[in-house]
Formats: C-alpha cells, sequence, structure tokens
C-alpha cells in the first residue's frame, strides 16, 4: 500500500527498532511511548481496521495473540502487558494499518 508509514517499516524501507519479525508480522518500538515499555505488532498485510477482519484475517490475529505469548518474556513483558486497538476516530487512530500496541515494563494504570 503506498505511502503507508507501517507497510514502509514492514518492508524495512523506514527504519524502526525492530524487537521481533516473520514472515506475517513485525514487532517495533513505538516512537512515542506511552508506558515504559510500548511496542507497536504490525500484521505485514495492509489492511486499516479491525472491523475489517475476515475469516484469514481472523486467524492471522490468532496467531498473532498466540506469538505475543510466546515472546513475552523476550520482549520485557514477563511481568504482564496490555494489548489495545484502536479502531477509527473516536478511538484516537491515527495510522490505517492495523496494529496492536503492546504496554508493559511496569504496573499500568486503569481507572
Ligand atoms: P494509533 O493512534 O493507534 O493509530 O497508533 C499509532 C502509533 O504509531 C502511535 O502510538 C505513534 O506514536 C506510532 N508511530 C507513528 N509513527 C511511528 C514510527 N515511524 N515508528 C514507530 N511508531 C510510530
Ligand atoms: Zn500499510
Amino acid at each position: 500500500m503506498e505511502n503507508c508509514i507501517f507497510c514502509k517499516i514492514a518492508a524495512g524501507e523506514i527504519p524502526s527498532a525492530k524487537a521481533y519479525e516473520d514472515d506475517e508480522i513485525v514487532i517495533f518500538k513505538d516512537i512515542e511511548p506511552k508506558a515504559k515499555i510500548h511496542l507497536l505488532c504490525v500484521p505485514k498485510e495492509h489492511f486499516a481496521y479491525l472491523s475489517e477482519t475476515d475469516d484469514r484475517r481472523a486467524a492471522l490475529l490468532g496467531r498473532t495473540l498466540q506469538k505475543i505469548g510466546r515472546l513475552k518474556d523476550s520482549l520485557g513483558l514477563g511481568g504482564g502487558y496490555r494489548v489495545v486497538i484502536n479502531q477509527g476516530e473516536n478511538a484516537g487512530q491515527t495510522v490505517l494499518h492495523l496494529h496492536l500496541h503492546l504496554l508493559g515494563g511496569e504496573a499500568l494504570p486503569w481507572e
């Protein structure tokens, strides 16, 4: 997808602090961290919204959640973590390529 910053990061055309990569996802540091550890987990396939999930993408997202669980210690998230997906304007989604925020490295405020 042209002019998509996360497609460019996934393709290695824009630098990022990558923590993990395989054939279908890349995980890198958020440039404006909202927690001690704030990573973005980005499926390499371009689609904008969680609500665009079809059966194939549901399987991809399921594998992605499973991988995050398996990688938690190497990502520094062994003490616990929060997964956030912002969908659309009201949630403040700014990058229209689906991504999971992974927050942790410290106790996270909830209320
Ligand atoms: P969202 O608001 O859910 O769309 O999240 C987009 C996130 O991408 C924000 O937390 C930004 O700080 C982050 N971000 C934007 N550009 C970059 C970049 N070049 N490298 C790393 N993170 C980025
Ligand atoms: Zn994209």
